[in-house]
């Protein structure tokens, strides 16, 4: 696996949702632990954040939980694996951006994509390399690479820029595809 020993999952926090995509989550948590790569997640025990969490626990593999102390009782904290409590969001956002090597985006909502965007907007900006794929089996994130083509074809984002994200189907194919992006871009772990 090269140098991708832990990656992030931006995901729902929401249980309301159709179970296939708590299946979803369940299954990217047992890959991960499959393949020895440590989970980096929100922390809470709610929506697909639960499922990938707990599934990757359940088969023995490692997890960090990183959760802002006025989300602990909304979110449900999964205290069984370690776990930081940080005092806001952009502290959660950042331990978690520092403790991974690539990302992950299973469906979610505005929470999950804010995360993303935000951190697809650090890597335009040259401020880090890290790999990110988004995993869904239904499409459920076609719209957004359609908006992304969108933008790219307007020219407000270069052509290059589909090179630091892809879209896969299956949570081997993720962790594979990262896998292959972390090797290409060398030691180029900085942000
Ligand atoms: P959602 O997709 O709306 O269910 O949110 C998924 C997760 O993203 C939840 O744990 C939210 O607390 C978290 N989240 C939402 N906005 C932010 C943010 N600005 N920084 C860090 N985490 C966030």
């Amino acid at each position: 696996m090269g140098q991708l020993t832990s990656i992030c999952v931006y995901c729902g926090s929401s249980n309301l949702v159709n179970p296939d995509y708590l299946k979803l989550a369940d299954a990217l948590g047992q890959a991960l632990a499959a393949a020895g790569i440590r989970l980096v997640y929100g922390g809470g025990g709610v929506g697909l954040m639960g499922a990938c969490a707990r599934a990757v626990h359940g088969a023995g593999g490692d997890v960090l939980g990183i959760i802002p102390r006025f989300l602990l009782q909304t979110e449900r904290i999964y205290d069984e694996v370690p776990h930081e409590i940080v005092e806001d969001m952009h502290t959660r956002k950042q331990r978690m951006f520092d403790e991974c090597d690539a990302f992950i985006v299973l469906p979610g909502g505005i929470g999950t994509l804010e995360e993303a965007v935000e951190t697809l907007s650090w890597r335009r900006l040259g401020l880090h390399a890290k790999p990110m794929a988004f995993l869904d089996e239904d499409a459920f994130w076609a719209p957004f690479f359609q908006l992304t083509d969108h933008i790219i074809e307007g020219q407000f984002t270069p052509e290059n820029f589909r090179d630091s994200l892809v879209h896969v189907h299956a949570p081997e194919a993720a962790i594979q595809a990262l896998s292959d992006r972390v090797v290409q871009v060398g030691d180029e772990r900085s942000r």
